[in-house]
């Protein structure tokens, strides 16, 4: 029995990478964004950080990834911190979809005309637009922050190349947007919109910032180490809940059974996963497999969720 067993080596990490390794060639990089073509299916990196402030990390720990969809989540935070769950949830709604992430389809049918949650891209949208400031620049600044914060690491930029290489490229946003603002669930410039989003998509890190950021949600929003409440606990606990039912794009299901903990990916590779009240955990493995998760991600967390008994469905 493996009750309470935690991973506090590099080596024991690096294990379960050399197993999961061999996964990379299953999958493939993203391409509708072109920079993103340019990733190594290859490189996989894992990190685990705990509430004590130890982290253990193994595989290509120099690799840095964007965020992409992983931004979804740390956006929503920031806007239920600053407009209140009322406001943000008459906007945006709370349920799972079976569509593909950047789908259209359920904005016409759903009626009243909101998207259904803030893990697909019409709701992060919706959610990107509440983001307060006087301009594009301000809001990014301010989400640049939030995200050092949480991090702990003032060094946090974005890549610019993977901005501007998904701002000339995101018409399907685009379409998206324009919907949303015909039926007033948003009322800004579409373009300051896409751009703003582009960039919160393409803010960077490595593994082990995103364990850290991880380790955050888990404990409630609180960075144990130096005792601040960076995010309210009932927010932290919605954001978990999201990544439980929406996280994972449509393999959310599969993943609770299989894996059983919250967590976030990004079409750049990278899971983040928060183990409530134990750990966070940073991934990055840029081969996808079909549903636009990290394929060795998928593995690692598996084989972690097995040998540690993380499921939360466990208890
Ligand atoms: N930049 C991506 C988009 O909106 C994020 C998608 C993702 O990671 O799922 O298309």
């Amino acid at each position: 029995n493996n009750m309470g067993c935690q991973c506090r080596s590099n080596d024991e990490l690096q294990q379960l990478v050399d197993e999961a390794k061999k996964y990379t060639s299953n999958g493939t990089v993203a391409d509708y964004i072109p920079a993103l073509e340019k990733a190594n299916p290859g490189d996989l990196s894992v990190a685990i950080y705990y509430p004590d402030g130890k982290g253990y990390c193994a595989g290509d720990v120099s690799g840095k990834m964007t965020l992409q969809s992983i931004s979804k989540v740390l956006t929503l935070a920031l806007v239920l911190m600053e407009k209140g769950e009322d406001y943000v949830f008459s906007y945006v709604g709370k349920e799972p979809t079976g569509d593909p992430f950047n789908s259209i389809a359920k904005l016409e049918t759903n009626k009243p005309s909101k998207p259904l949650n803030p893990m697909i891209n019409a709701g992060a949208l919706t959610v990107t637009h509440m983001i307060e400031g006087a301009s594009v620049t301000e809001r990014f600044e301010r989400i640049l922050h939030f995200i050092r914060e949480l991090t702990q690491n003032p060094n946090i930029g974005f890549n610019e190349d993977v901005a501007r290489s998904e701002y000339n490229t995101a018409d399907l946003n685009r379409s998206l947007s324009y919907f949303l603002k015909q039926h007033h669930v948003i009322n800004e410039d579409v373009e300051e919109l896409i751009e703003l989003y582009s960039k919160q998509c393409a803010i960077e890190m490595d593994s082990q910032d995103l364990a850290r950021i991880g380790c955050v949600l888990a404990m409630n929003g609180k960075d144990l180490l130096t005792g601040r409440q960076i995010i309210p606990g009932d927010i932290a606990r919605i954001c978990k809940t999201f990544m439980v039912t929406c996280g994972m794009y449509n393999a959310s299901g599969e993943f609770a059974i299989n894996v059983g903990i919250p967590a976030k990916s990004g079409v750049s590779g990278g899971i983040m996963g928060a183990v409530p009240g134990k750990c966070g955990i940073g991934i990055y493995g840029a081969a996808l497999d079909e549903k636009g998760n990290s394929v060795a991600g998928i593995k690692i967390l598996e084989m972690m969720a097995k040998k540690y008994s993380l499921s939360m469905f466990n208890l």
